[in-house]
């Protein structure tokens, strides 16, 4: 490689470091613009849920044949590294297969590992696009997937499968240039699958060549960077975002809801019970915007992968509904990315006159949830989009009220009677005076 390569090299490693540097860097603002929420207990217990959730893909295995494809993408996506740090150092050094001295015999092993995980990436690849364009499996097809989501999804199995053959074809054009002892190639030994380029390449002049594998390979690293940072857009963005999910998951029991610290506070102060000193600004009661959620839900809605397995799972969804777990998710992440890119900008963020309540996620959707539970259950990454509902609602009940009528008859009831029917706490067990008298006849 030569030295003017070799600098194109490094400003081209720069540049794709600075763009995907600063993305990330605003990613995280816009999660911070969540309130804190503590979920650092338990140290041992988030680790091996991470373990299990993201290393493992426990949940995943529920469909075992998308888990199994799924599995072969996330494999090949981890270990396929190991080749492109071997580019990279390359790149830099201006070498070529500089690992493959210091691995002798092992180095082909290797690469024929990688090349084995390669074609398994290509095989998932087309199996997941014929699943969504062919087969339109019904959770791919759901209203929310229109336009950008099902292109995303698309682009990013388009690209994967074109950076795959991308490997093959540089290992298949460079094998040739070994058998023609052109400088610059050392011999390596065979590689199975990219051996399938061989009958193609021979006839080929080794300068034709040369410009193949060069294409390949810079196409290859080339496509790596750009491909990260589309990332940084997309839902594939889980790739990263699901180790860190799944650490800092709900260990609570399921179903738990969780409770309004303040409400507690209030209602203790109340009944003359110690409380906390009562916070200097009055908060507000629920979310109506991303800035009344949690962290934690941001990041969420970040990690979310728009599998659908929550909507697929949803009561609501199912019996004909509006509303979608998977779109909570995805327009939770639409505002957080408006209203950082709104701040970066200099703009009004969350001033802006709009709120994830109303202008996002309407009321229709928030009463059409059951609290079932189902949607955080099917999720395998962990996420829980059922506690963003419920601030939603919260904010509706408290601030609002504005929850149908059958729903504030309840809660007075819940208020007065302590149950949420109308009756009052004394007449709770008169269900049993029959039965209390049969037994003191016989
Ligand atoms: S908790 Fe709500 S959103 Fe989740 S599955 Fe049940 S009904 Fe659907
Ligand atoms: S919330 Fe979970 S289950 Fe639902 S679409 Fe996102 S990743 Fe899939």
């Amino acid at each position: 490689m030569s030295l003017l390569s070799q600098l194109f090299f490094l400003i081209l490693l720069g540049v794709s470091a600075f763009f995907i540097g600063r993305r990330i860097l605003q990613i995280r603002k816009n999660i911070l613009l969540g309130k804190e929420e503590d979920r650092t207990d338990q140290p041992q217990r988030r680790l091996k849920t991470m373990l299990l959730v993201a290393f493992g893909q426990k949940k995943m295995f529920k469909r075992p044949i998308a888990a199994f494809l799924h599995l072969l993408i996330y494999v090949g996506f981890l270990l396929i590294n190991l080749e492109v740090l071997e580019i990279v150092l390359d790149g830099l050094f201006g070498t070529h297969r500089l690992f493959a001295p210091l691995l002798g015999s092992f180095y082909p092993v290797l690469i024929n590992f990688f090349e084995f995980l390669v074609v398994g990436v290509i095989f998932s690849c087309v199996v997941f696009l014929i699943r969504r364009h062919v087969l339109k499996i019904s959770r791919f097809t759901k209203i929310e997937m229109k336009g950008w989501p099902t292109m995303d999804a698309t682009l990013i199995l388009v690209i994967e499968l074109v950076l795959m053959v991308a490997i093959l074809a540089m290992n298949g054009a460079d094998q040739v240039l070994q058998t023609k002892a052109v400088a610059g190639y050392p011999v390596t030994g065979a590689f199975f699958f990219s051996s399938i380029f061989i009958p193609l390449f021979e006839p080929l002049s080794a300068n034709t060549l040369i410009i193949i594998e060069r294409v390949a390979w810079w196409g290859h690293i080339a496509g790596i960077f750009a491909f990260a940072y589309y990332i940084t857009y997309s839902k594939h963005l889980h790739i990263f975002l699901a180790f860190p999910n799944t650490y800092f998951s709900n260990l609570k029991e399921k179903g738990e809801i969780k409770n309004m610290d303040n409400v507690t506070n209030e209602v203790k102060s109340m009944l003359g019970l110690p409380a906390d000193p009562p916070p200097a600004e009055i908060p507000r009661f629920g979310a109506k915007d991303i800035n009344d959620l949690s962290w934690k839900h941001l990041m969420d809605a970040y990690a979310c992968t728009e599998c659908g397995r929550c909507t697929d799972s949803c009561p609501a969804n199912t019996t004909g509904k509006v509303l979608s777990p998977r779109t909570i998710m995805m327009k939770t992440r639409d505002r957080a990315e408006e209203v950082g890119e709104s701040i970066r900008k200099g703009g009004a963020g969350l001033e802006d006159g709009k709120s994830l309540y109303g202008d996002y996620i309407n009321k229709e959707e928030l009463l059409a949830c059951t609290t079932c539970n189902a949607c955080v259950e099917a999720c395998p990454i962990t996420i829980d989009p059922l506690s963003i509902i419920i601030e939603m609602r919260r904010y509706m009940a408290m601030e609002e009220s504005s929850t149908p009528q059958s729903w504030n008859a309840m809660f007075q009831n819940v208020e007065t009677s302590f149950a949420p029917w109308k009756f009052p706490p004394t007449d709770r067990f008169n269900w049993a005076q029959d039965v209390k008298a049969k037994i003191s006849d016989q």
